[in-house]
């Protein structure tokens, strides 16, 4: 078994991203500018941000953060969107998820400009990701695309088993890995909790990504000799022994699968630390126009 070092591959693409960085502060007399909204005081999504935040100062951006209270209507926070997207400063918006109940995702992920998506959650991105047009890609899949290439591991003509299919992480992973690029070209199978025998799938896998936040989920019955597997799981559970005072669980059981796979993310240190880098990504490609004008 081999690892796919999410911090080895991490850091190595934060120094060239902020090379560019200081490239474009040159050029154009200011760093790339990427603004989270968070909404409300969730656990997750708190480290989530400040790690995003905490990232993009670490390779020369600029970053902001605009909190709100769990209450605030969701006519203030498209409000807020629509100011973020006429501001020339900033090149990138994202918006935390989960929102709360009484805000609908998916009218504030169509406010914002596609233009500056580096979420890559906008319809228009997804569409044209599908077609193999330039757009921002979600951050988590393309990380995964990332260390793919880095490990330069085969996928063409491969069986790419997904469980789950969020429009985050699932869904975007099946249709890059079932593009004509590299990677993918693979055969893909989608898996969701309606799928009657989950392990019959599995184990046909060459490639096996699972995003479902179930602990522990797929274990090593389920799959075979060689497979290459990406656990994107980051399951949560408070512990007394950690600094953070909670502990990180991937959705494979990373004991047992690893004594059969040829590679393996770890959790912590896979997925999470690539997903930092497909947003750091977005956001350069957005300050030098390269994706749209
Ligand atoms: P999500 O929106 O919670 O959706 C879960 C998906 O898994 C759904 O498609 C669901 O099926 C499926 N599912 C749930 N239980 C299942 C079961 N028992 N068997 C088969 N399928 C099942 O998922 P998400 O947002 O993609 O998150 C998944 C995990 O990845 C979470 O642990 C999350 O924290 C983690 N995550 C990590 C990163 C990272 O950077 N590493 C980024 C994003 C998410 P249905 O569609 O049928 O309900």
């Amino acid at each position: 078994m081999k690892l796919l070092d999410g911090k080895y591959v991490s850091e190595k693409i934060k120094v060239e991203i902020a090379e560019q960085a200081a490239a474009v502060l040159a050029k154009r007399g200011r760093k790339p500018h990427l603004v989270a909204v968070l909404v409300g005081h969730d656990g997750g999504s708190e480290t989530y941000v400040a790690s995003k935040m905490r990232n993009c100062e670490a390779v020369g951006f600029k970053s902001s953060l605009i909190r709100y209270e769990d209450d605030v209507t969701e006519e203030d926070l498209l409000v807020k969107v629509a100011e973020l997207n006429a501001d020339a400063d900033i090149d990138g918006i994202i918006v935390q998820l989960p929102l709360p109940k009484h805000i609908d995702p998916e009218k504030v992920t169509e406010k914002i400009d596609h233009r500056k998506d580096v979420d890559g959650f906008h319809p228009i991105n997804l569409g044209r990701m599908q077609r193999n047009l330039p757009s921002f890609i979600p951050a988590t899949p393309f990380g995964i695309t990332l260390m793919l290439k880095e490990y330069n591991i085969e996928t063409s003509g491969k069986h790419c088993v997904v469980v789950g299919r969020s429009n985050i992480v699932g869904s975007p992973i099946s249709i890059l890995m079932a593009r004509n690029t590299y990677p993918g070209n693979c055969t893909v199978t989608i898996c969701h909790s309606k799928t009657p025998d989950i392990k019959a799938m599995t184990l046909q896998a060459d490639i096996l990504i699972v995003a479902i936040g179930k602990k522990n989920f797929i274990t090593a019955d389920m799959v075979k000799d060689g497979v290459v597997v990406i656990d994107v799981g980051m399951n949560r559970e408070s512990s007394a022994v950690t600094k953070s005072g909670y502990k990180l669980y991937g959705d494979v059981d990373f004991e047992g699968v690893s004594q059969k796979a040829s590679w393996i993310t770890p959790v912590p240190g896979g997925v999470g630390l690539m997903t930092i880098i497909g947003l750091l990504k977005n956001t350069l490609a957005s300050a030098n126009k390269e994706v749209y004008e």
